[in-house]
């Protein structure tokens, strides 16, 4: 199925390792920095964590657990849409990678988007606040672009709602807030 998005110009061959692990042979170097740069990649809603081959290097060595997304922040206000603050912000959610600077071809977006690297075991931030020109607190929404299969209960991405932990737990309350419930409502809302 990747092998099918990722549309490369020479074959792509996947070889088996250890469970769930899988060697990526990319015939061209070109379209191996592509998909490497377009990370994050997902089969069927499962996260598939790429990381570059680095010869000699043993596999026990690899580091799946940080992975690149991109995250749109909104609520900031327009004068303070600029490269440091995206910087600032996106520093709040993970490591920041790069910027995008669509805004500056003359369209009017309103949020500011940063591709992040994101440990993908701790629960994802919803919310992210910042400090405005008088020196208030602004509340910032995020919203993580193709996020896969998620928990609604813990905020963590790999497993469903239903597959938590904590599911046991809360089993039977009523009226129970999920905590990234109305979060990820708004989410889609302001996506679709
Ligand atoms: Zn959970």
């Amino acid at each position: 199925m990747l092998k099918s998005l990722w549309h490369t110009k020479e074959p792509v061959n996947f070889v088996a390792m250890a469970d769930g692990l899988f060697l990526v042979k990319f015939g061209l170097r070109e379209d191996r920095e592509r998909i490497l740069n377009m990370a994050h990649w997902s089969f069927d809603q499962c996260l598939f964590s790429m990381v570059p081959f680095v010869k000699g290097q043993d596999i026990s060595r690899y580091c799946f657990l940080f992975v690149p997304f991109w995250v749109r922040i909104f609520n900031i206000p327009l004068e303070k849409m600029e490269r440091q603050v995206a910087i600032d912000n996106g520093s709040a959610i993970g490591e920041v990678l790069a910027i995008d600077r669509r805004d500056r071809e003359g369209c009017w977006v309103e949020y500011i988007r940063v591709r992040v690297k994101l440990d993908i075991f701790k629960p994802l931030r919803r919310v992210h606040y910042m400090v405005g020109a008088e020196g208030e607190e602004i509340l910032c929404t995020i919203n993580y672009e193709r996020l896969p299969t998620f928990c609604y209960l813990c905020g963590c991405i790999g497993h469903h709602t239903h597959k938590c932990g904590m599911y046991e737990r809360i089993k039977g309350v009523e009226n129970l807030e999920f905590q990234y419930g109305n979060w990820l409502r708004a989410q889609m809302g302001q996506l679709n």
